[in-house]
């Protein structure tokens, strides 16, 4: 119940790892292999989604609605994109009678703070280089 309290709270598409890192303090009986378990049961019967957009890392999203993610390579962090085309494609496929349960759309690049962060910084080398 706290797993899932926590995904609602937290739709920054947490981990196995930050899951546990976050609800640990308060549940000392709580371990990784009981936080993986209930992900695992929660994404069988339809109630989060599973992301496989960072190959090193599995995360959880409460928002169960079909929407992209962006990944930034560089942070890690993960973005919702609104996808309204996805949605129209899915009501298609299920008006022919298919039963779509999962949908990954994954963008992946440099974000915007990443990015604001390397100008900063290649403003910043020029200006060494000058003196
Ligand atoms: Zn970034
Ligand atoms: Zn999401």
């Amino acid at each position: 119940m706290s797993i899932m309290r926590y995904l609602m709270e937290h739709l920054t598409h947490p981990t196995v790892d930050e899951i546990y890192t976050a609800l640990s303090p308060e549940m000392p009986t709580l371990s990784k292999t009981t936080v993986y378990n209930t992900l695992k049961l929660l994404s069988e019967h339809g109630a989060i989604q599973t992301l496989t957009i960072d190959e090193r890392n599995t995360c959880y999203d409460a928002d169960t609605s079909p929407h992209a993610h962006f990944l930034c390579k560089r942070c890690g962090k993960i973005y919702d994109l609104p996808h309204g085309e996805t949605k129209k494609k899915v009501e298609t496929w299920e008006m022919n009678g298919h039963d779509v349960q999962e949908i990954h759309f994954y963008y992946k690049g440099i974000c915007k703070d990443c990015k604001q962060e390397d100008s900063l910084k290649q403003r910043e080398n020029r200006e060494t280089n000058k003196n």
